[in-house]
């Protein structure tokens, strides 16, 4: 069995996108940013040589999802996300052995992009993001 998963990016929850220099300052390519409104955050991309990047969230809401994080533990590393094949069925196949999900049907999220959020509870203590590109219709 041929299955491919990638890291894809590190998501770290900050109160400002512009007074986080840190990542281009140490050489990181400042790919941009987008808002993803159902997320209620505003998120900048840093990308490294490998596929692996860095995604700063910044709340745009007080009740954004990401706002309530940093409430309880500050700002630092929200989530971290790995790029899969085939999201719907490896939904099902976590959710049947038992693990909690976020959101049990893929939602879009950032860059085209199919999501499921995982809980910490069943991964050691971290958000996970699986997500699958979206060919661009
Ligand atoms: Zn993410």
């Amino acid at each position: 069995m041929s299955f491919k998963i990638e890291l894809d990016h590190i998501g770290i929850a900050t109160p400002s996108l512009e007074g986080n220099s840190f990542f281009k300052l140490l050489g990181l390519g400042d790919a941009g940013t987008e808002e993803v409104v159902t997320e209620k955050v505003k998120v900048g991309f840093f990308d490294t040589d490998n596929s692996a990047r860095i995604e700063l969230l910044k709340p745009t809401s007080e009740d954004s999802p990401i706002a309530k994080f940093m409430d309880k533990r500050g700002p630092g590393i929200h989530h971290i996300c790995f790029r899969v094949q085939g999201i719907e069925d490896i939904a099902k196949r976590l959710k049947e052995a038992g693990v909690q999900l976020i959101n049990e049907e893929p939602r879009m999220g950032a860059h085209h992009c199919k999501v499921v959020f995982i809980h910490p509870k069943s991964t050691g203590g971290v958000l996970v993001e699986l997500s699958e590109k979206v060919s661009h219709e």
